[in-house]
């Protein structure tokens, strides 16, 4: 099969590989379609990502969907033909975290595209059946790969316990941000303000179902009126965080998704006075069944996320479009092109 790979950092290389055996409990799918995350970016351009080092070669891509192709040993509950959309996370299910419920931080996890684990830009992954989660047919391609970032949002509206009426910030209008303002809004949110430095981020932002946007190069959050029961840091811009949280409410959830640097100042006083809980949020647990339902029903609309396609041998052009069109929003990379 042909795989696209990352040698190191600022190469990457269509090679052939051979086609996965899937092993017990295992499933072969024929990746249909993949998007491309800024860690794919990332990963290319630096070769790493804070601690994760890429070492040696790298298949990048873990936003996935395909078509199961064949089944290993012991897998009962997929069939062949079954379109599917991949957790890229496999946890080892024993530990303490796992065992409580809490796989996301299992510390023996084997996330995709992350080093030393292969990604989905390839023709073919084999992958733990209980993570590849059958799809409707009323999910397009593109839909069921994105339910991967669209995780991440249910998982952070999760965290901050978003509700019926809460009025919610989201810093940040890049693809993260743009999922947490529509699942926010069908967690119940009877506002959600946007802001981001980006006329067209904030016009899409406006298109996904933002209630207000704050185009943040006007001055600071807190003068503009905003008053959030919810802040979702999405844009990792420590200035842009500690200034929205001087815009939350006293007793109001802050969600730290965004990843910038390793520090980051926060006013502190303002979150003691006003008894505000500050949590961070890695990945997901237990979210694609909540993630297809919201795209199945039509809640969050994933499809025109997608603004750019590509096939296997384009994948640097996929992971480079946002540095050269403003209006890039996700690349999704097609390995059978
Ligand atoms: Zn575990």
């Amino acid at each position: 099969m042909r795989a696209s790979v990352l040698r190191q950092a600022g190469e990457v290389r269509v090679e052939e590989r051979p086609v996965p055996e899937p092993g017990p409990g295992q499933v072969l799918v024929r990746v249909g379609a993949v998007g491309t995350c800024g860690s794919d970016t990332h990963y290319y351009e630096h070769g790493r990502v804070g601690p994760f080092v890429v070492r040696a070669p790298l298949v990048l891509g873990h936003e996935a969907m395909g078509t199961v192709v064949a089944c290993g040993p012991g897998v009962e509950d997929r069939v062949p033909g079954e379109r599917v959309s991949l957790e890229p996370g496999v946890p080892d299910g024993v530990c303490e975290q796992c065992r409580l419920g809490r796989y996301n931080l299992c510390p023996r996890m084997r996330f995709m595209a992350t080093p030393p684990v292969d990604g989905a830009f390839c023709e073919y992954v084999a992958c733990d059946a209980h993570f590849a989660h059958p799809v409707p047919d009323v999910l397009s391609d593109e839909a069921a790969a994105l339910l991967e970032p669209l995780s991440v949002g249910v998982w952070a509206c999760r965290k901050a316990r978003v509700g019926p009426g809460d009025r919610v910030l989201v810093t940040g209008a890049g693809p993260i941000g743009l999922v947490v303002a529509q699942t926010a809004r069908a967690f119940g949110a009877a506002e959600v303000t946007v802001s981001d430095v980006s006329g067209p981020r904030l016009a899409a932002a406006r298109r996904f179902g933002a209630t207000h946007t704050v185009d943040a190069r006007e001055g600071p959050l807190a003068g503009s009126g905003v008053r959030a029961h919810v802040l979702v840091e999405c844009s990792g811009a420590a200035p842009a965080a500690a200034d929205a949280v001087l815009a939350v409410e006293p007793a109001g959830r802050v969600v730290l998704v965004g990843m910038g640097g390793q520090e980051m100042t926060l006013p502190v006083s303002h979150v003691q006075n006003r008894e505000i809980e500050v949590t961070g949020t890695f990945r997901y647990a237990n979210t694609w069944p909540a993630a297809i339902g919201l795209a199945a029903s039509g809640a969050v609309d994933l499809d025109a996320l997608v603004t750019h396609r590509f096939g296997l041998a384009q994948v640097v052009e996929a992971l480079t479009v946002g540095r050269r069109d403003p209006e890039a929003l996700k690349a999704v990379v097609y390995p059978g092109r």
